[in-house]
């Protein structure tokens, strides 16, 4: 605590009085919002922030990189509906943070980045300060909403707003600019309190109307081959009873998009995964729950649906995105737990599909999953993606709480198919954007947040985005299983360059390196393997010891496709 006459000469408040300041205020703003962690890299201005945080009784997790201290906030947001928290300082490390904050919109995880900022009077008559940037306009296109607080009486309120911004609706990211003018700010103690308050509410429920759920149950009354498509976030809603009972209810086939593997078990009787291009080509009626039409499942048209258009009816919290891409025949808005009760409550009245469409779905599937199981226990040298993610499913079979990240192209592509999921919000991935980089970030929001192993399966490019943060797992002792399936390379490892000369082709890494090694140099536990008993060993052994651990798993180098399963959006690989 500060006093008047000792710290603040300038101040006007009358000597011997307790102050208090920007810093502590910003930290009782949060904790008084019942947030824990704070994710983040320090430097001018925010480091005695963190101190603080951490005097004051809260985490402080510190990164290598904003980016990956951003993606661990970010899915901090997804499994808990509290925004997750980040912390960079001005300039580069808010720009670092602000790829994460773009990409949790996109996902609509909750989210706030808080960074530091350069004199406000220097910055914006742009005399050339340190880290000079106006920060808070180069992050607006991008979040749901971005606010600057200038004033420490301003801080409660400010904090709110973030907060609120961040949960209510639609999730997303907000910016919260704080100027280092702004942490340095005194106020007596007694007006900092009153300042302070905690969000009531922050996430309202949003309940449908009865026209809505009148209007989508007629829909699917009068449906032949009903399918519900289950997206992430379904997950995040946290109605994981409702959703299951509406489903098992209504004998409805269901699908999950790739974050929502685990709402139900996939081993679900009416889980039409691995009859997936069936039922989205012959449902007549799609009931989307927390998905969105967007390139993931080719806008709602086209081949992959069957050329046909559905008959769709659309839960969702944002009435904008009904007709995004095609026409919603009956839009449901509302929270996805009010949206689904009411539902639920009516469903009864609808008859239950047909046994030949039910049936047609498990031919197809049986079928599939006999097929796949002969290709995942094929135990061809070297060992490629089937047999090495065969191994990693049988193993993670029997740990279902633990956590799995998953990015890269083929890696990500084949893991999503064979590595199945069977709790709620336990696979985090790529994403709404595709991309790659997540992988350390997620798995350290992760590990802090659920305090359960998490187990990241990264291809050996996408695993090169956030490696260095091997540290950071190794400083704070997380258990964490870092798998690398490497194959020497972006895709393959054998590309040559055509002209001879110097350089190697623009997709091949080093061979045969050991990423193994990385770990070791942090103190953490190094596998390589090649065969998948050395993995199933491995990683059987590194998550039951709960310690950092990296298993370099070498992958056969041809094994790989371009772009994985995306080769109709890359242009070199597209069918003309
Ligand atoms: P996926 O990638 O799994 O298809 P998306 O991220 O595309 O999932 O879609 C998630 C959708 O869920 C978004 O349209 C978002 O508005 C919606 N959503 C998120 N949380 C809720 C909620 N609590 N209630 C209703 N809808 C929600
Ligand atoms: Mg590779």
């Amino acid at each position: 605590m500060l006093t008047a006459t000792k710290e603040n000469s300038t101040n006007t408040v009358e000597s011997g009085e307790e102050l208090t300041d920007g810093f502590h205020l910003v930290i009782d703003a949060l904790k008084a919002n019942d947030i824990d962690t704070i994710f983040g890299l320090v430097g001018i201005p925010i480091t005695d922030l963190a101190r603080l945080a951490q005097a004051e009784g809260m985490r402080f997790i510190g990164f290598r990189h904003e980016q990956h201290a951003g993606n661990a906030a970010a899915i901090a947001g997804y499994m808990t509906q509290k925004p997750g928290i980040c912390l960079t300082v001005s300039a580069p490390g808010f720009l670092n943070g602000l790829t994460a904050l773009a990409n949790a919109t996109t996902n609509c995880f909750p989210m706030v980045l808080i960074s530091g900022s350069s004199e406000r009077e220097i910055v914006d008559l742009q005399q050339g300060d340190y880290e000079e940037m106006d920060q808070l306009n180069a992050a607006k296109p991008y979040v749901k909403a971005s606010y600057r607080i200038n004033k420490a009486e301003d801080i409660g309120i400010g904090v709110a707003r973030a907060i609120r911004s961040a949960v209510s609706g639609r999730p997303g990211g907000v910016y919260l600019d704080v100027p280092a003018q702004l942490l340095a700010q005194t106020l007596t103690v007694a007006e900092g309190k009153k300042s302070i308050f905690k969000v009531v509410d922050p996430i309202p429920r949003q309940i449908p109307g009865p026209d809505a759920i009148a209007r989508a149950i007629n829909v699917l009354k009068t449906s032949k081959r009903p399918l519900i498509l289950l997206g992430k976030g379904a997950a995040y809603a946290q109605a994981d009873a409702e959703i299951r009972a509406l489903i098992e209810k209504s004998g409805i086939p269901y699908l999950p998009m790739s974050m929502a593997k685990g709402l139900l078990p996939d081993k679900h009787p009416q889980c039409a995964s691995a009859a997936r291009s069936y039922v989205l080509a012959e449902a007549d009626t799609v009931l989307i729950i927390g998905a969105r039409l967007n390139w993931l499942l080719a806008h709602g048209k086209g081949k992959t649906w069957g050329n046909n258009l559905k008959r769709f009816i659309q839960v969702d919290i944002s009435p904008i995105e009904a007709d995004s891409n095609v026409p919603i025949e009956a839009p449901v808005i509302g929270d996805i737990g009010s949206c689904v009760a009411a539902l639920l409550a009516e469903i009864g009245s609808v008859p239950k599909p047909s046994a030949e469409w039910t049936g047609a779905i498990e031919e197809r599937k049986e079928k599939n999953i006999a097929k796949m199981e002969v290709t995942l226990s094929a135990n061809p040298s070297p060992m490629n993606f089937h047999s090495a993610l065969g191994a990693i499913r049988n193993v993670l079979r029997t740990r279902p709480e633990v956590n799995l990240v998953n990015e890269g192209a083929n890696t990500l592509d084949f893991c999503r198919a064979i590595v199945d999921m069977n709790q709620p919000r336990k696979r985090f991935d790529s994403g709404t954007w595709g991309i790659m980089g997540i992988g350390m970030g997620y798995s350290i929001g992760a590990a802090v947040t659920s305090g359960l192993p998490v187990v990241a399966v990264e291809g050996d490019s996408a695993f090169g985005f956030s490696g260095m943060e091997l540290e950071t797992v190794c400083r704070y002792n997380l258990p964490i299983t870092t798998i690398v399936f490497n194959n020497n390379g972006v895709y393959r490892g054998t590309d040559v360059n055509p002209t001879g000369g110097p350089d190697v082709a623009p997709t091949v890494f080093v061979k045969n390196a050991r990423y193994d090694k990385m770990i070791e140099a942090f103190g953490g536990v190094g596998y390589q393997v090649t065969t998948p008993d050395e993995l199933t060993k491995a990683l059987t052994e590194a998550i039951a010891a709960g310690k950092p651990a990296l298993i370099n798993a070498v992958i056969d180098e041809t094994a790989g496709t371009e772009s994985g399963r995306l080769t109709n959006l890359n242009p070199s690989t597209a069918k003309k």
